[in-house]
Formats: structure tokens, sequence, C-alpha cells
């Protein structure tokens, strides 16, 4: 993890004790939520085949807990869910295959439309992704743009979601990704269409490989597919 983050976090403490972002418990300078709180997220942890995205990585499930969690950094503005997502997403990829992490060249995440970032006053999925890789020691880089409008895919079927972000994407610096190992970054995946859609963008540009990390999952996503469904 970077020192300098954790030199941060560690002066911060000593001016004000740090607190659980959920019960407001003390708790030691480098966590962001007590472990009872932690626990009480639905772990993620199955891996799922999503096209194009060669290995993902979710840290929890999108249930109650998970929605109250989320519902701080997508709604709230709350700095400290902010960077508790991208501390708890860093964990999750530290826990789960190392080969992801180390192969990593660049951190970027899923854009938004000016327009959304504009309503909302910011971009939530950027904030994580920069925090992220602030402790995965990477550098974060934009590399992908919105090019057209698209329906919001909570709204629509799976199959639906698919065709509303088909072609959604550019990347914005093909000699920068060409023969690197990118990671996606996004805050919530239900069907995985928008992320399978960012890595086929990425590898068309030349990326290497492309993995992708959230920090939560639906459980429709979840359950409807198969653990070892493998590309043919
Ligand atoms: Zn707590």
């Amino acid at each position: 993890m970077n020192r300098i983050y954790i030199l941060k976090r560690l002066i911060l403490d000593l001016f004000y004790p740090n607190r659980c972002g959920m019960c407001g418990c003390e708790i030691p300078f480098d966590e962001y939520l007590c472990n009872t709180c932690v626990n009480l997220f639905s772990s993620a942890d199955k891996n799922v085949f999503i096209p194009y995205v060669d290995h993902f990585t979710a840290f929890a499930v999108y249930d109650s807990f998970g929605k109250e969690f989320a519902g701080r950094f997508k709604n709230d503005g709350d700095g400290y869910a902010i960077s508790g997502a991208a501390y708890l997403i860093y964990k999750a990829l530290v826990k789960g295959d190392s080969s992801v992490l180390n192969e990593t060249d660049i951190i970027t995440y899923v854009p938004m439309r000016k327009r959304d970032i504009y309503k909302r006053g910011y971009d939530q999925c950027r904030l994580i992704a920069n925090e992220t890789a602030q402790l995965a020691d990477k550098p974060c880089i934009g590399l992908l743009k919105k090019i057209r409008n698209t329906k919001p895919q909570k709204t629509l079927t799976a199959e639906e979601r698919s065709v509303n972000v088909k072609d959604a994407f550019s990347c914005l610096k093909e000699k920068t990704v060409k023969g690197r190992s990118v990671l996606i970054l996004d805050d919530i995946s239900t069907t995985g269409s928008t992320l399978s859609e960012a890595a086929r963008t990425l590898k068309n540009a030349g990326a290497k490989t492309v993995n992708a990390a959230v920090f939560a999952k639906t459980r429709l996503y979840f359950d409807s597919v198969s653990a070892d469904k493998k590309p043919d």
C-alpha cells in the first residue's frame, strides 16, 4: 500500500480519532469501517464470466446493506464513503487473484455523461478509481469517453442493456492502452454489460488484458451467471 496514503491517514488520526463510516465506533487509523460493519456485507467472492473481461472482482453483493453504503457515495456525496469503497475494492483485489494487481499497468473507470456529472456534482467512479489507484500505487487515467447517449441501465432488461451500451464508448488514448494491462473500476454492476462494452473498446484499442473490479454486484447477476461458465 502507498506509504504517503498511510502517513496521511496516521496524521489525521492524531487530531481526529478515526471512526467507522457506518456505526461511528472508534477504529484503527487505516480502516474505514469496523469489523462488525464489514461483516454485514454479503461477500461476492464467486467468480463470474463477463465477455471481454479477463478477470472480474466484486467486493460485495448489492443487498440492503450494500445499497445503504452505496447510497452514501452515489447520492449523498459522502467523501468518507467514497474512500471506504475504494479501500474495500482494494482489499478485495489483494485478497483475490494476485495476478490482477500485479499485472495492472493502468487503472481507469467507466465514464459518466457530462450532464450526469453536472447533475450529481461529482463522478463517483472516477473518485473511487483515483483512490484505489493511490492505494495500489498505479496510475489512474481516464481512457474511455461516452460517445452517445444511453438509457439508464436500471430501467432495462438484461438483453436490452447489452444493446443499450453497444458502441457507447470510444478510447481516448490508444497509444497509452496498446499492449498494456488495464483495470476498469465501476461502482455497481448489474449484468456486466457496461463493463463488457468498456472492456471490448479497450481491447479493440490494443489493450493486452482488461480486468474489472466493482464495489458491488447485484444478486440478479450473481445468481443468473454460472460461476463455471467459460467463453467458447
Ligand atoms: Zn461499524
